[in-house]
C-alpha cells in the first residue's frame, strides 16, 4: 500500500483540474483510480493555513496509486496561498462565501494571533458563491458526490462536527483533539453551514498550533487512513 520512502518526493496519483482561481491558477483534485470517492479531504481553503497542504501532501505521497480510495484537494485557495492571505485574490474569505440561508453581505472578521480580538476584516463576497473557487468546488461536489467531506484548518485544535457523526468521533479518537459541535462563534456562509443545509456529512479538522514537522508526526497517519478508506463513515 505504501510508496518507498525514496519515491515520496513527488505525487504519483492522477490529478484533474476542476476549475481556475480568479488569477487563473488551476484548482486541482487528486483522485483514486476510477474517480469513485466516498470522502473528499480538502486543505488550504484559507491561504494562511499552508500547514494543512503540507500534511495532506505528506500522506498522499506515501500511498501507492492503487491504494488511494478517496479524493484530496491540496489547495482550495491557490491565490491566497501565493499571497499568504486567508482570503483569495479579491480579499474574500471563501469559507464565508458558500450559498447558505445564513450568508450575509457584512464583512467577516478574523484574528491571526491567538490572543488578539477578531479584528481583521475580509469580504464574504458580493453574493452567495460569487467566487470562482467556491463555484468550482460546488460543481466538483456535485460531480463526485462524496458521502463525507473533511476540511482542514488551523489552529483551533479541535474536530468540529455539527452532527457529531461517526466520522467526526473517529477522527477525534484518533487525534486526541476534542470533538465540538461548533467553533464558538457564528460562521455564516461557511462550508460547514452549507453542508448542514445539504445533509452532507462535513467534519472541520482544526490542527493545533505547531510546526509542519510536528503536525506531520501527529496527523499524517490519520490522513493515510482516511485516504486509503480505512476509516468507516458509518
Ligand atoms: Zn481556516
Amino acid at each position: 500500500m505504501f510508496v518507498e520512502t525514496s519515491m515520496r518526493g513527488v505525487i504519483r496519483h492522477a490529478c484533474a483540474a476542476y476549475g481556475k482561481s480568479h488569477e487563473g491558477n488551476p484548482l486541482t483534485v487528486w483522485l483514486p483510480e476510477g474517480r469513485d470517492t466516498e470522502i473528499l479531504v480538502l486543505a488550504s481553503i484559507h491561504g494562511d493555513e499552508s500547514e494543512t497542504t503540507v500534511v495532506l501532501s505528506d500522506a498522499l505521497r506515501a500511498i501507492r496509486a492503487d491504494g488511494l480510495k478517496n479524493a484530496a484537494i491540496l489547495c482550495a485557495n491557490p491565490d491566497g496561498i501565493v499571497r499568504g492571505t486567508r482570503g483569495n485574490a479579491k480579499g474574500v474569505d471563501l469559507n464565508r462565501n458558500f450559498p447558505t440561508d445564513n450568508w450575509r453581505p457584512d464583512p467577516v472578521y478574523y484574528k491571526s494571533r491567538e490572543n488578539e480580538p477578531q479584528g481583521i476584516a475580509l469580504s464574504p463576497g458580493t453574493h452567495r458563491a460569487s467566487e470562482p473557487e467556491t463555484q468550482a468546488l460546488l460543481l466538483l461536489l456535485e460531480e463526485l458526490k462524496p458521502r463525507a467531506v473533511v476540511t482542514l484548518h488551523a489552529a483551533l485544535a479541535c474536530i468540529d462536527d455539527a452532527d457529531g457523526s461517526l466520522l467526526g468521533r473517529r477522527l477525534a479518537e484518533k487525534t486526541g483533539l476534542p470533538l465540538q459541535a461548533d467553533v464558538g462563534y457564528a460562521t455564516p456562509g461557511s462550508f460547514g453551514s452549507w453542508a448542514l443545509e445539504q445533509n452532507l456529512n462535513l467534519v472541520t479538522y482544526e490542527f493545533e498550533a505547531a510546526s509542519p514537522y510536528e503536525l506531520k508526526e501527529r496527523h499524517t497517519s490519520v490522513f493515510i487512513e482516511l485516504l486509503t478508506g480505512k476509516i468507516n463513515i458509518e
